[in-house]
């Protein structure tokens, strides 16, 4: 994986508009910070509360997700995250 310089938009806080029905963290409304779109959740760095240095991680800003359109930060309208 390569680096990915410090860059505008990359991490992000908004309020939460819609809400998945397994979700318990956050309702509709909330105030959210997110840093990182996705992650394995299964290494080492995932388990401990230290997602930044899973080697699957998924940047908000510049990275490419699964679905294969880059993310795009603070520039995006919306974005769909995981609770975690
Ligand atoms: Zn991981």
């Amino acid at each position: 994986m390569s680096h990915y310089p410090p860059v505008p938009g990359h991490e992000v806080v908004g309020k939460v508009v819609e809400a998945g029905s397994d979700v318990t963290k956050f309702r509709v409304g909330d105030v959210v910070g997110v840093g990182l779109v996705g992650c394995c959740r299964n290494c080492n760095p995932c388990n401990t509360d230290n997602e930044q240095y899973c080697n699957k991680k998924i940047w908000t800003y510049a990275d490419v997700y699964t679905y294969g359109k880059p993310t795009q930060g603070g520039f995006s309208g919306a974005m769909v995250v995981d609770q975690k």
